[in-house]
């Protein structure tokens, strides 16, 4: 009997013995599977939470949303929010550094920092694989492609021109990872308001399997929050109740319906539309 076991306790030391020494060597050879497994299983903490706050509690003004430019960095599209309006979205289109693609005009800017940072401390250099689509090519895409990993024509946000499918030399689709420049991105891109949009174990919410290569444009703090949260988009925007306050670092946010809406007295305010009937009104305290 004790023979017994000390036979079963060799065999199960020799099995997980073999069980760690292969997630070592996998560990080591595919740093993207390590990582997926880190993003899928922790939460990052950034040290700052969002926080539901009383307007009371801060000096307000009232303002009109139609006084204000209305982006499109909070626009929720998937397959239950289709997108109507193409033409709105060709209108804010703008050609990065006159290289051919398309993409909205606000994540351009902070693409061309963001990738920047990439280069000078990774020596990698990123790339777009795909970015802006025409109604047409998403559709041709579904075809093609089927749709667990591209959504119908209207239901793409690369017909917004905020998502870009991103690559490096010899490390493209699901292998971005295994490039330290990949790796770079996936940490660094909340820093400049984009988000891994369809990250592992998701796929129950966002509709699409995981994709480490397409990145969203979200903007700040939008990009921190959800980053540092484990959210998906459809998780974040869904936490944003209609009429409730929240604070975040130097930020207010508050979702209306209305047009007229109280934000604080001093500030820097910045509305989007989010495709489910609202706007997402962002307030940067001064
Ligand atoms: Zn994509």
């Amino acid at each position: 009997m004790r023979r017994k076991n000390k036979r079963l306790a060799a065999v199960l030391a020799a099995v997980i013995f073999s069980a760690a020494a292969f997630l070592s060597v996998v560990g080591a050879l595919r740093p993207d599977i390590r990582y997926g497994v880190r993003m899928a299983l922790s939460e990052v903490s950034s040290g700052i939470k969002v926080k539901e706050v009383s307007p009371s509690q801060l000096e307000m003004k009232e303002i009109d949303l139609r006084d204000f430019e209305i982006n499109d960095d909070l626009i929720l599209v998937n397959k239950d929010h289709p997108i109507t309006d193409q033409e709105e979205f060709e209108k804010s289109l703008a050609d990065y550094k006159g290289t051919g693609v398309l993409m909205n005009e606000r994540a351009a800017a902070d693409y061309s920092a963001m990738s920047k940072a990439i280069t000078d401390d990774t020596g990698h250099e990123l790339w777009v694989m795909s970015s802006y689509r025409t109604e047409q090519e998403q559709q041709q895409i579904n075809e093609e492609q089927g749709s667990a990993t591209a959504m119908p024509s209207g239901c793409s946000e690369h017909q917004t021109g905020l998502a870009l499918d991103l690559y490096f030399t010899g490390y493209a689709g699901g292998s971005i990872l295994r490039c330290e420049g990949g790796r770079y991105l996936a940490d660094n891109c909340s820093q400049y308001g984009f988000i891994m949009r369809y990250p592992p174990a998701k796929e129950g919410i966002t509709g699409i399997e995981y994709e480490p290569w397409h990145y969203r444009y979200v903007g700040l703090p939008h990009s921190k929050i959800i980053t540092s949260s484990g959210m998906t988009l459809e998780e974040y925007l869904d936490s944003l109740e209609e009429g409730k306050y929240y604070s975040y670092g130097d930020y207010i946010l508050t979702r209306t319906v209305s047009d007229k809406v109280m934000v604080p007295e001093k500030s820097t305010v910045e509305i989007s539309r989010d495709n489910c009937g609202g706007y997402i009104v962002t307030s940067k305290v001064n």
